[in-house]
C-alpha cells in the first residue's frame, strides 16, 4: 500500500469508491481487509502521517498479549500484519488529511472532503475513527499563531523550514528529541532544547544520542516552562522566555521554535454529523454496525452498543458485520453466503493464494 500524501489537483477529481474508511487504526486496516474480501473498492483516509492509530502512536513497542492466537505481539508488529494481510486488495490511502465534510448526494452516495480539498464520493462509510483524530498539543502563548508556518511548527523539522542561526525545539518525548536530531542533521550549528523537567519522557537510545549531542556542544539543554515570544517590531520572532525551574525568568534568542507536546484525539468534525453521538461515542446497530444515517458505519473505538469493549479484537468482529451488512446492501439482489478462507476458491482467487499449497500446507 503506498499512501498518498500530496494535495490533490485543482479543482480536486472525486475519488468514487463503494466504501470510505474513515480512520487507519487497527479496526480501520481490518476493515479495509474484509472489505476487500467482498470485493468492494475502498479507500482509507486517515489524520495521521503514518498507519495504525493508536497502536502506532501510543504503544508501538508495548507488547498486546490478547489478541488470538499471539502470545505477544507489539503495536507496530500489529501494524505491519495488519497492513500485509490487505495488501492484494491495493486500497488507495490518503494519510496526514482529516476528513472535515460529510453530505449526502441526491443518489444516495456520500460525499466526503479532506481538509486539502480531496473530495470522495463513496455509496457507503465505515468511521474507525477511534477516540477522534490525532491533531498535535499546542503551545498556547501571545502571538504565537501567527508565526505559524513562518518560524514556528508544531510538527518535525523540514528541509526548507527556515530556522535561521538559533532553532529551539520545545518538548521532550520521542518526537522532540528526533526534532533535536533533525535539526542538527539540517546543518544548524547549535540547537536549543527546552522541557519542564530534566528527565526526558524518551527512549533511551534518544536520550544517549542527545547526550552525545549536548557532549559535542551542538545542543544546549534549558529546563523551564516557556512563558513568552519576543518579538521585534515587525513581529518576527527574535527570542524565548522561560520560567526556569529555580524561579528565575531568563531570555534568550531565537530564529525559530519546533514544538513538541504529544498529540491531542479529537472527534472534531464528526461531532456535527447528526449521528447522535453520546459521550464522544456513535450508536449502531449491532447486527450491521449502522449508524443512524444510510449507509455510514461506525466500527471500533468510536462505535457504541449495549455491552460495547474498547478492544482490538471487538473491532475486528464490528468490521467482518459491518463489511457483510454494506455487500448485502449494495448487491441485495446477491446471495447470501457465508465462505470460508480456508476452502472458498473465490476468497483464495483474491487473496492471490494458491489453493493447491493452501490445502498441503494445512496441518
Ligand atoms: C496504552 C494503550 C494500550 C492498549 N492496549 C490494548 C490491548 O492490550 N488490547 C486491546 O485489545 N486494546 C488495547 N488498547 C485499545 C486499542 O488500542 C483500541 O481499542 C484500538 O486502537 C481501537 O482501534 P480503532 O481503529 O477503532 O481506533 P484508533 O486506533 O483510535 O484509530 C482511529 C484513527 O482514526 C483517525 N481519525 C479519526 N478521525 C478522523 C478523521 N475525521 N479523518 C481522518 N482520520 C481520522 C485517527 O487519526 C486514528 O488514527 C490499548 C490502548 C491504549 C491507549
Amino acid at each position: 500500500m503506498t499512501p498518498e500524501t500530496s494535495a490533490p489537483s485543482s479543482p480536486p477529481t472525486p475519488g468514487e469508491v463503494d466504501c470510505l474508511v474513515v480512520g487507519a487504526g487497527p479496526v480501520g486496516l481490518y476493515q479495509v481487509f474484509q472489505l476487500g474480501l467482498q470485493e468492494l473498492s475502498c479507500a482509507v483516509v486517515d489524520a495521521l502521517p503514518f498507519l495504525g492509530g493508536q497502536c502506532a502512536e501510543l504503544y508501538p513497542d508495548k507488547p498486546i498479549h490478547d489478541l488470538p492466537g499471539l502470545l505477544a505481539c507489539s503495536g507496530a508488529e500489529l501494524v505491519g500484519r495488519l497492513v500485509r494481510q490487505l495488501e492484494p486488495f491495493k486500497p488507495r490511502c490518503v494519510l496526514g488529511q482529516e476528513i472535515v465534510a460529510l453530505a449526502a448526494e441526491p443518489d444516495g452516495r456520500w460525499r466526503l472532503g479532506d481538509a486539502a480539498g480531496r473530495v470522495w464520493l463513496a455509496r457507503s462509510v465505515v468511521l474507525a475513527a477511534g477516540v477522534g483524530a490525532f491533531a498535535p498539543r499546542r503551545l498556547k502563548l501571545a502571538g504565537i499563531e501567527a508565526l505559524e508556518g513562518r518560524q514556528v511548527w508544531h510538527r518535525e523539522p523540514r528541509a526548507g523550514d527556515s530556522i535561521g542561526a538559533v532553532p529551539w525545539v520545545h518538548g521532550g518525548d520521542d518526537r522532540a528529541l528526533d526534532a533535536v536530531t533533525a535539526l542538527v542533521d539540517l546543518g544548524a550549528p547549535v540547537v536549543h532544547l527546552l522541557y519542564r523537567r530534566e528527565v526526558y519522557p524518551a527512549s533511551a537510545a534518544r536520550v544517549a544520542r542527545l547526550e552525545g549531542l549536548i557532549a559535542e556542544g551542538r545542543v544546549v539543554r534549558h529546563v523551564g516552562q516557556p512563558e513568552s515570544l519576543l518579538l521585534d517590531d515587525a513581529g518576527r520572532l527574535v527570542g524565548i522566555a522561560w520560567m526556569a525551574a529555580d524561579g528565575s525568568a531568563p531570555a534568550a534568542p531565537a530564529s525559530s521554535l519546533h514544538v513538541s507536546l504529544g498529540l491531542n484525539p479529537r472527534l472534531g468534525p464528526l461531532a456535527d454529523w447528526d449521528l447522535g453521538l453520546a459521550r464522544k461515542q456513535v450508536p449502531v446497530d449491532p447486527a450491521t454496525f449502522e449508524t443512524r444515517l444510510p449507509g455510514i458505519h461506525a466500527v471500533g473505538d468510536v462505535c457504541s452498543y449495549p455491552g460495547k469493549l474498547k478492544l482490538i479484537v471487538s473491532g475486528f468482529h464490528e468490521a467482518t458485520l459491518a463489511a457483510h451488512a454494506i455487500a448485502h446492501r449494495l448487491r441485495p439482489d446477491a446471495p447470501r453466503i457465508l465462505e470460508y478462507t480456508t476452502s472458498s476458491a473465490r476468497l483464495q482467487r483474491i487473496l492471490g493464494v494458491d489453493a493447491t499449497h493452501a490445502a498441503r500446507d494445512t496441518p
